[in-house]
């Protein structure tokens, strides 16, 4: 399978290379030439399989450059050897026919890991076979919970290195701990004094001086970002639409061939694009569902054809889909149209004037699948609040604007008698505090700490392993910088060869 740009203006690559540069030459992304096909019987035969071999077989259908022995390893690596607190990784969990996909089983409680554990695998994979010889060097600029995620994936991990700069006073006391407590050999948490834009300006600037990034060569390192438009952050999310369908199918939800919905909480379009994946791959789905916060540039776009990202930035309690641009619709616009052409000239209006609109047929097409439409802060929480009450499920803030737009969707398409699935990207653990406020909870002068304690109480679930072991664990990082050193700062690191 050859990957090509969605600009057009870049060669044909593999898999390996595309997950290597991350981003083509052209400043378009990645796309799989084709649709590899998945037949009615090959799903049906991944019922009595495990997800990390559902996850081979899927990934092998892509990654044509890999062999079988080296995805297993890479699956067995990022799944596997107790880092899930759940055997099935990514379980549906019923409650009559309230369907909740769960990707928080991973070591940081968010959905991040199902990607951000297998990329830094297929990385590593990569390099020896497209002949890199340097250790490659991960930066992030992080507001929070992206460089949590990709210092578990990428920690201890061959020929890497991941260094992460987090705004000194930006984020939330449990943020910090969990960055600050990151074991491995080769990672470095490093506090910025500044805000979350003096961190990413610097990581910007950084992967922009070819200078400094000759001198990086001669130490024998090349600078690389783990962000969501890498293919190999794509690729291991379609994984677990296949398997939510196995698992319905092995509860006797569905049978065979029938057709699903899913609602899926969306900030860069990620998630949600790998829906769309499995849907052209040949799984039964009817409708996805687009579900937004205030910043719903997207709701908007899915209903008009106008992308318009010259508007009011909301800060919301959906943290994670506080986005006005969503990088991965770029991709969806490609396969819609098969035209490079006018998804350049899209994104070029975007760059230069702030919006485009799409042509009729095009809306036409997208509007047959997608569905979409936001919820603001109170309802979201009301909706905790509600199905807490109906089915005694606390849901985090994220995963409950999906509930919530799902509602909507089914008031008005009393037709559809698919089932429903809702796809929930964070452990409410993660959001405790506006969790613990939507269910009415008094949490007035706590700390994080008693915060998880409180909902415990109130919940029942057990609180992850990998936030309740904060209280104890010990502080490795207490680098600091000011955005200005920066970059001396990332080349005292990658000439640090200890
Ligand atoms: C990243 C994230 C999302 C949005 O996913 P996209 O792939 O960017 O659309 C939603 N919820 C949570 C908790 C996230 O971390």
């Amino acid at each position: 399978m050859k990957y090509s740009s969605t600009r057009g203006k870049a060669e044909n690559c593999d898999s390996a290379e595309a997950i290597i540069k991350g981003l083509a030459a052209d400043g378009g992304l990645f796309v799989p030439e084709e649709f590899p096909q998945v037949s009615l019987q090959d799903v049906e035969a991944m019922v009595p399989l495990s997800y990390e071999e559902r996850a081979v077989k899927i990934l092998s259908l892509f990654l044509t450059d890999y062999t079988e022995e080296e995805l297993a390893g890479c699956v067995s690596r990022a799944y596997g050897s107790g880092k899930f607190d759940t055997k099935r990784r990514a379980p549906v969990n019923s409650m009559g026919d309230f369907h909740v996909l769960e990707l928080w089983h991973g070591p940081t409680s968010a959905f991040k890991d199902m990607a951000l554990q297998l990329l830094p695998q297929l990385l590593s994979t990569a390099l020896p076979k497209c002949g890199v010889k340097e250790q490659v060097l991960i930066l992030v600029a992080t507001s929070g919970d992206t460089g949590k995620a990709a210092l578990e994936g990428f920690a201890d991990v061959d020929q890497t290195k991941i260094m992460v700069f987090y705004p000194q006073d930006g984020v939330s006391r449990i943020q910090q701990l969990q960055m600050l407590t990151q074991q491995g050999s080769n990672v470095r948490v490093v506090a910025v004094r500044g805000n979350f834009d003096d961190a990413q300006s610097g990581v910007k600037s950084i992967f922009g001086d070819k200078d400094f990034a000759k001198e990086l060569f001669d130490e024998g390192v090349r600078l690389s970002s783990a962000n969501s438009i890498n293919w190999g952050r794509l690729v291991p999310q379609i994984v677990y639409y296949f398997s939510a369908y196995a698992d319905l199918l092995a509860a006797g939800t569905i049978k065979t061939g029938e057709k699903i919905d899913f609602t899926v909480p969306t900030g860069n379009f990620g998630d949600i694009l790998a829906a769309y994946y499995a849907k052209r791959m040949g799984l039964p789905v009817h409708k996805l569902v687009c579900a937004s916060n205030a910043n719903n540039v997207l709701t908007e776009f899915l209903r008009t054809g106008i992308y318009d990202r010259k508007r009011e930035f909301f800060k919301t309690i959906t943290p994670s889909m506080d986005i006005l641009i969503s990088s991965n619709l770029e991709r969806l616009l490609y396969h819609v149209t098969e035209s490079a052409e006018k998804v350049a000239g899209w994104m070029n209006d975007l760059s230069e004037t702030g919006s485009y609109e799409v042509d009729k047929e095009t809306l036409n097409t997208i509007k047959q699948l997608f569905w979409a439409d936001w919820a603001s802060d109170t309802s979201t929480k009301a909706e905790i609040d509600a199905v807490y009450r109906k089915h005694n499920y606390v849901m985090d803030t994220h995963t409950a604007v999906a509930a919530k737009v799902a509602d909507k969707y089914a008031e008005a398409h009393a037709d559809d008698e698919c089932p429903m699935v809702i796809v929930s990207t964070a452990s409410p653990y993660k959001f405790n505090g506006s969790v613990l406020e939507a269910l009415g909870a008094d949490i007035e002068g706590m700390d994080e700490f008693q915060l998880l304690d409180k909902l415990h109480e109130l919940s029942g679930q057990d609180i992850p392993k990998g936030l309740a072991k904060l209280r104890k664990a010990e502080v490795l990082h207490n680098g600091s910088c000011e955005a200005r050193e920066m970059k001396h700062t990332v080349m005292e690191f990658a000439s640090d060869n200890r």
